[in-house]
């Protein structure tokens, strides 16, 4: 990897549960965070126990650019099958504690024009499941700070419904041009008492039920590649089945852009 990595401090940790938690990252050495596009990720590093080289792992950003105190980051501590080697060390950081981080790359970022230059101005439906919410949180912000009137619909898919990270910051934004559609895969299971919500997988909000789809209904029109973009991002069981549902629909994923470099479908895995 190229130039050397910055140094960060942990400057905040809210653990939502045993093995989800939201952390913030300052500069070390007082310095604004650089600028970036919401949708990037930041590399981590850390020098674990017994290992004479620093440990990378990606993690996308969850604060806008328009944050320049700290990085955000939504960050899943890995445990099966078996403990993961980064956030191990990761979940055992303490306020203050220091990594390595390295500036902000990658591509998974707005679609504002078309290939012919003009402004896409269709829905943007975001799909996360787990952490993959974390780009969205970004887009979401960043959108409302530049004052964007582009409609959004984010739609989260998480185990319980402790594990909807960012739903109080949702919820609050709900509004006509701003929809928020969470669902709970296990709805009887510690974490998700009291759930009132959607249930089963992010995908199940695409699938008609009963003429349409519960994200169509939301939304008050059929989606289509005229009217509708979508951004999925999470693991890749997530965004193949996202995918086979589009598809039929007539949306074009940037993984077989059209001819003429078009597509409706943008995706980011993360493993
Ligand atoms: C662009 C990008 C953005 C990302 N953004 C985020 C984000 O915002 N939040 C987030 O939480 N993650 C994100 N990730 C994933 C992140 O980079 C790490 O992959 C993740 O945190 C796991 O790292 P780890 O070192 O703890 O796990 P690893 O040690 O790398 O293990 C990964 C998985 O493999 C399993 N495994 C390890 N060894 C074995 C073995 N011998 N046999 C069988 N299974 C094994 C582990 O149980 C674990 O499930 C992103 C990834 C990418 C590429």
């Amino acid at each position: 990897m190229s130039a050397q990595p910055s140094t960060g401090r942990l400057v905040y940790r809210q653990d939502l549960t045993p093995d989800l938690a939201i952390i913030r990252i300052q500069p070390s050495d007082g310095s604004p965070v650089p600028d970036f596009r919401p949708g990037q990720f930041v590399t981590l590093g850390l020098k674990l126990e017994g290992e004479d080289k620093v440990t990378n792992r990606a993690y996308s950003l969850a604060s806008p650019p328009e944050e320049k105190r700290h990085f955000e980051l939504y960050i899943k501590w890995a445990q099966e099958p078996v403990p993961g080697k980064f956030t191990s060390a990761l979940f055992n950081m303490k306020q203050g504690d220091e990594l390595y981080w390295r500036k902000p790359a990658g591509a998974f970022t707005i679609e504002d024009k078309k290939p012919d230059g003009s402004p896409d101005e269709r829905d943007m439906v975001l799909v996360a499941s787990g952490t993959g919410l974390a780009p969205f949180v970004s887009y979401a912000m960043h959108l409302r700070a530049a004052g964007s009137k582009r409609k959004i619909a984010v739609l989260h898919g998480a185990r319980s419904a402790s594990e909807l990270g960012y739903r109080e910051l949702f919820e609050k934004m709900q509004n006509g041009n701003f929809v928020y559609l969470p669902t709970v895969s296990r709805p009887k299971e510690p974490g998700s008492e009291g759930w009132k919500g959607h249930t089963g997988r992010v995908e199940s909000l695409l699938i008609p039920n009963g003429g349409m789809s519960e994200l169509e209904k939301a939304l008050g029109h059929r989606v289509t590649p005229e009217n509708s973009s979508f951004y999925i991002c999470g693991y890749s069981g997530t965004i193949d089945s996202v995918i086979s549902i589009l598809q039929p629909l007539g949306f074009v994923s940037n993984r077989n852009k059209r001819k003429d470099g078009s597509f409706d479908v943008k995706v980011e895995t993360y493993g």
